[in-house]
């Protein structure tokens, strides 16, 4: 499909503009290859129009419904219906033109759990979300060194730190169950962002918010880019029941 027919069937629009490398303190050396006009404004497709994190809200809202239409619908055609329709107000970007290279509208440093798929959440197709997903979705330093990346090179103008109800992370780090050596570096940052007395869903979120403040704790080029306003961070979890998602 042709740009322009896409143009007419998509949303589109530009969000915040490129990050200026020169401008950051600590700019990395290294930078993405220009790009072609047409290439990126191929790329730049199914950006959505406006603030990227109501996009991502008002995505997840549609795929919410769909969710829990299909809960109570136990044909199993009739939720396949259900399912393919989330993606029915979505947006396509040509495999020919993603080959070539790649423009995310926002970065997401979700958990790993299987019931937490970004693209079927909030309706996302290939080239739109930039992941780093772990299980307690912990800004570990290659999570924060991905962001740099989405950030200074790719233009990310959001990152989102997604938790989700139920999350095993969160629990294990509330536990006192012996875990591996591994396992127990993974909570480690989990168990530094606990209140005590937090229920569950306090601490998820709390983990989500200790997460988000540490991807600026720990890189300049994060912090800087959001004191530019070049990027914003935000923290959400995902209710699995819902399907909702909900800003902490
Ligand atoms: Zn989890």
């Amino acid at each position: 499909m042709s740009l322009s027919r896409r143009a007419l069937l998509q949303l589109t629009g530009t969000v915040a503009g490129g990050l200026a490398l020169s401008q950051l303190p600590h700019a990395p050396t290294w930078a993405a290859k220009p790009m072609a006009a047409e290439l990126d404004r191929e790329l730049k497709v199914c950006d959505p129009p406006g603030d990227p994190l109501q996009a991502l809200l008002e995505r997840n809202r549609g795929f919410s419904k769909a969710w829990q239409a299909m809960d109570k619908e136990p044909d199993p055609e009739a939720r396949m219906r259900l399912q393919a329709g989330i993606y029915k107000s979505g947006c396509q970007i040509d495999p020919s033109a993603l080959d070539q290279g790649q423009r995310p509208w926002a970065g997401l440093l979700s958990c790993a759990d299987a019931r937490v798929a970004p693209e079927f959440i909030f309706a996302s197709g290939s080239g739109e979300l930039f992941q780093v997903r772990s299980a307690g979705n912990t800004a570990f330093d290659e999570a924060i060194a991905s962001m740099e990346y989405a950030v200074s090179v790719l233009q990310v103008p959001l990152i989102l730190v997604l938790g989700h109800s139920s999350c095993g992370a969160v629990k294990a780090a509330m536990g006192s169950d012996p875990l591996t050596p591994l396992l127990e570096e993974l909570v480690k940052p989990i168990r530094a962002s606990l209140v005590s007395g937090d229920s569950l869903t306090k601490a998820i979120a709390g983990n989500c918010r200790y997460a988000a403040g540490q991807l600026t704790a720990r890189s300049a080029v994060l912090r800087e880019a959001q004191s530019s306003g070049k990027l914003a961070i935000h923290s959400a979890t995902f209710d699995i029941a819902t399907g909702l998602v909900t800003v902490v």
